[in-house]
Order: structure tokens, then C-alpha cells, then sequence
């Protein structure tokens, strides 16, 4: 394995009031190299205490400091400077990201960070743009509507991709007058510490941008019971969604949950099958299947599937695990011992079940032996009901459903409670577009997969969640309206 140096962070500490602070206690937790099992740093294991220290920041920021005063204008200028940033360290964030989640370094300096920064770019140009009305009232009354922030927001984020989905949430939050907690995952918290600095650097007001890192349970839930904050923003397991909405009922904060996925890829028989192919494998095994979108169901037309599924298979055999920090790989480790575990238990599961195992299906050996590496891998003669393709596995596992009419793949894809992401790969652009409308799902693609752009809408139908990021729709949930009535009379 390549060695990196390792960029400067500050572990140990946290991000609040705009300054690096000591944690309320000693306690510290390792966060792991998952290609080399190796230790890459100690990080604070912040507890309710210093989730509360964080958002009293937050709250002041947004009360007292000059963040409210602020003109909009300058807010873009901050936000822009923040996605310039990101480019100007790409390198080393980069580094970090693949260190700490296992991605191959391609994907996360020509991908993620890329992408983080143009978010930051998108929602800068949103900060003008946001506004209330005047609104047609009876009488001799004036009615105007302010759009205005909704206070702390708790942005919680998982690990597939950590920077990139923290910048989906910080972003929007900030352009709209929010001040931000954000709490990484346990497993890859380096490029939120390292987003605190960049904001910093950027200009942001102390207070507004925090970081608290931590290993437990308990560090979430106190953001999401904490009084002062008025909205979470989730991304995570289905799970973790419903717990969360359970327990922000108590004081009714706005929340929006971006949760898991079991998206259905559909492959006709008219498609062009290369494309196909190539959809098919970049569905499920881009971020090594760690994508809440993934398309880990691939419905195969029964007249294509012996042609489709030996392009799929020898496609998917040239796919090799690599070292992470090589530039040339493409398929990195998975996040962690515990993750990989998870997958290759759903593997024998597959197997178990009488689905035909046609490529992959083992632990992939390299390096030092110690990392987290699976092989792509594909089952073939899946039914919909059993259990991988059932529940989201979320790693480079695809389960293969051949099927008769097109009526029965759409029946077929949407018996499933999740309702994230799907595809249709056809030459008929009719046909196609009446799929589309039928598919239960918040992101419909047609001939291409995994596209995401700062512009367009991401969010779930079902239990995928609610609620949008990305786009105009993102800002709605960081807003509030105010209605103002003025007395004309003399
Ligand atoms: P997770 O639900 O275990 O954790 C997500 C985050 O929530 C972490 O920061 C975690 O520490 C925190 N957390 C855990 N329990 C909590 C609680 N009770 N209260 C508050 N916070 C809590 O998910 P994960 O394993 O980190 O990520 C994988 C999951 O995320 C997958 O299901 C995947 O589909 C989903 N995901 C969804 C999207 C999307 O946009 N829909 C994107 C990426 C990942």
C-alpha cells in the first residue's frame, strides 16, 4: 500500500465558537484506515455536554452575532470563498477522505470534493435570490411575507461520503442565515474537522460552522433533543430516521431524513446493451456499493439476459479491488471491518437462498491482508423477495432478477419499502418516460445512472425519506415564512 503524508488536522479537539476547544472530557475513540486496519488518528469523543456547548455557539451566532446583520451578499461571498477553498486544498482533502473512508483517490479528488465545492458555489448564488412576497389582502392592509432562517440546524451525516454530503446540508443551511452543528460519522469525522478550518479561513463568523466529533449514540440524540435546535438535517439509515423523527416529535423540529435505498436498474430489451452494461456496473459498484442510491436490484429482459449477463460478468471480473491512494484504481476498501462483515454475511445469505452466485463473492486479499476489501460481486437468478434483494446491503453486491414484460419489472421494482433512486435503459424514449412516471422513486435515470448536479432534487419516495436536498427545493426546508400585516388607514 502507497503511503500518504497525512494532512494536518486537529484530532483531539473541537470545532465551536469558532475556536478549537478541548473536549469536556479526556475520552478519545481511533478512527482507521480501512485498506490497512492501521490507526490513522485519535479524535475527541465529545459527549451531551459538549453537544450542548455547540449548539449554545450556534445559537448565539444567530442571535447576537454579526452573522443575522449580515447582507446576503456577503453571505455568498463567504459561501463562495468556502467552494474555492475546497478546490484550493482538493489534494489534501482528498488524502484525508480516502484515508478515512477507503475510496479510491480518484473518485474523491476528481469526485467529491469537485462536487462539495460547486455546492458551496450553487447555494452562494441562492443567497440573493431568497425572498417573501406581498401578498393581495382584503382591506386597506398591506401583507408581505419575510423568508427567514429557521435557527441551529443539526446537520447529521454518514460516512459513504462524508465531506460531500455534509456540504449538501451546510451549504443550503448557511446561504438561507442558519447557524450549523454538524456531526460526522464516527468512522470519517477528518473532512468536517478540516471544514471548520476552511470556513474559517473563508471568513465565516465564529459560531456559525461547528464540529463535534464522537463515537456514541448519545452525541446525535442530544442534538436532536437539544431545545435550541430547530431543524436536523439526516442522512442515513432508514433505521436511524425513524428514531430520529420519533424523537424529534418532542420538540417538534423540522426535520428531513435522507435515508437508505434498494434502487431498481431495468434493462430492457431494445436498450444498447454496452451502455447498459456499463449502467449497470457503475449502479452498484461506484463507492465500492457504499451509495444510498446504488442500484444493487438490476431487472435483466428474459430475451437479452444470457448476452447481458456474460458483458455484465466480464465487465465486472476486470474490476479489481486496489490500493485506495493508487490514482489508478477504481474499486476502493470498504469502510470498516464491521461494514465488510455486514456485506459478506448478505453474501452467504445469497447464497443460502439458492441465488446463483456469477462473479466475486469473497474477501479480497492485498496489501498488509488487514484491509477491508470485497470483490464486486453478482448474484444471478434472484427472486424480489429474497432477503438480498430485499433489504439494502449496502456494499458491491448486485442481485440479478430476470424478467418477462415490462409491466411485471415495474410491479416488481416497486414492491420494495424503499424509494430512493431507479433506471430504465430502453431505445424507446416513450416508453421510457411512461416507466419513469410509474417508478416509486425520488430520482428517476434514464439510459445513465448515478448522475448528481448541485441543480437538480435528491430525495426519497417511502422509506427513503422526506424532504429534498440539493436544488431551489433544499432551501425551502432551511426557511421559514413570516406573515406582516401593516394598517393602511389614516
Ligand atoms: P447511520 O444511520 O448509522 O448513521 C448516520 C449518522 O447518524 C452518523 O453520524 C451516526 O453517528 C448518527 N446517528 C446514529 N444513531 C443516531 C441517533 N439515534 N440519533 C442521532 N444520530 C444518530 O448510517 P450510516 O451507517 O452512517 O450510513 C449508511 C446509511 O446511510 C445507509 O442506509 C445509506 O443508504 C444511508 N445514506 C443515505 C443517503 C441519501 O441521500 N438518501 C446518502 C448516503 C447514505
Amino acid at each position: 500500500m502507497a503511503t500518504a503524508a497525512q494532512p494536518e488536522v486537529k484530532p483531539g479537539l473541537l470545532f465551536i465558537g469558532g475556536k478549537w476547544v478541548d473536549p469536556s472530557s479526556t475520552k478519545v475513540f481511533p478512527t482507521i484506515n480501512p485498506a490497512t486496519g492501521e490507526i490513522l488518528t485519535q479524535l475527541a469523543d465529545a459527549n451531551e455536554r459538549d453537544a450542548d456547548a455547540a449548539v449554545q455557539a450556534a445559537s448565539r451566532a444567530f442571535r447576537d452575532g454579526p452573522w443575522p446583520e449580515m447582507s446576503a451578499a456577503d453571505r455568498a461571498k463567504i459561501l463562495w470563498k468556502i467552494g474555492d477553498l475546497i478546490d484550493k486544498y482538493n489534494e489534501d482533502l482528498g488524502t484525508l477522505e480516502t484515508l478515512d473512508n477507503g475510496k479510491p483517490i480518484f473518485e474523491s479528488r476528481q469526485v467529491d470534493l469537485p462536487m462539495a465545492a460547486e455546492v458551496f458555489r450553487y447555494y452562494a448564488g441562492w443567497a440573493t435570490k431568497i425572498h417573501g412576497e406581498t401578498v393581495p389582502v382584503r382591506g386597506p392592509f398591506l401583507n408581505y411575507t419575510l423568508r427567514e432562517p429557521v435557527g441551529v440546524v443539526a446537520a447529521i451525516v454518514p460516512w459513504n461520503f462524508p465531506l460531500l454530503l455534509a456540504s449538501w446540508k451546510v451549504a443550503p443551511a448557511l446561504a438561507t442565515g442558519n447557524t450549523v452543528v454538524l456531526k460526522p460519522s464516527p468512522w470519517t469525522s477528518l473532512t468536517a474537522l478540516r471544514l471548520a478550518e476552511i470556513s474559517q479561513e473563508a471568513g465565516l463568523p465564529d459560531g456559525v460552522l461547528n464540529v463535534v466529533t464522537g463515537s456514541t449514540v448519545a452525541l446525535g440524540q442530544a442534538l436532536v433533543r437539544h431545545p435550541q435546535v430547530a431543524k436536523i438535517a439526516f442522512t442515513g439509515s432508514t433505521r436511524t430516521g425513524q428514531e430520529i423523527a420519533r424523537e424529534a416529535a418532542g420538540t417538534l423540529k423540522r426535520v428531513t431524513l435522507e435515508l437508505g435505498g434498494k434502487s431498481p436498474n431495468i434493462v430492457l430489451a431494445d436498450a444498447d446493451l454496452d451502455g447498459a452494461v456499463r449502467g449497470a456496473t457503475v449502479g452498484i459498484f461506484y463507492g465500492k456499493g457504499e451509495v444510498c442510491a446504488a442500484g444493487s436490484r438490476l431487472f435483466v429482459e428474459k430475451r437479452i439476459h444470457d448476452e447481458f449477463m456474460h458483458k455484465l460478468i466480464e465487465r465486472t471480473k476486470k474490476m479489481q479491488p486496489g490500493d485506495p491512494l493508487d490514482p489508478r484504481t477504481r474499486f476502493g476498501a470498504l469502510v470498516s471491518e464491521q461494514q465488510m462483515n455486514t456485506v459478506l454475511k448478505y453474501i452467504d445469505k445469497g447464497k443460502d437462498e439458492g441465488a446463483k452466485l456469477v462473479a466475486g463473492g469473497e474477501r479480497a486479499l492485498l496489501g498488509n491482508g488487514k484491509g477491508c476489501f470485497v470483490q464486486p460481486t453478482v448474484f444471478d437468478a434472484v427472486q424480489n423477495d429474497m432477503v438480498i434483494a430485499r433489504e439494502e446491503i449496502f456494499g458491491p453486491v448486485l442481485a440479478t432478477i430476470e424478467f418477462g414484460d415490462i409491466d411485471e419489472a415495474v410491479r416488481a421494482a416497486n414492491k420494495n419499502p424503499y424509494g430512493l433512486a431507479a433506471a430504465v435503459w430502453t431505445r424507446d424514449i416513450a416508453k421510457a418516460h411512461r416507466i419513469a412516471r410509474k417508478l416509486e422513486a425520488g430520482t428517476v435515470w434514464i439510459n445513465t445512472y448515478n448522475n448528481y448536479d448541485p441543480a437538480a432534487p435528491f430525495g426519497g419516495y417511502k422509506m427513503s425519506g422526506y424532504g429534498r436536498e440539493l436544488g431551489m427545493q433544499a432551501l425551502e426546508s432551511y426557511t421559514q415564512v413570516k406573515s406582516v400585516w401593516v394598517n393602511l388607514k389614516d
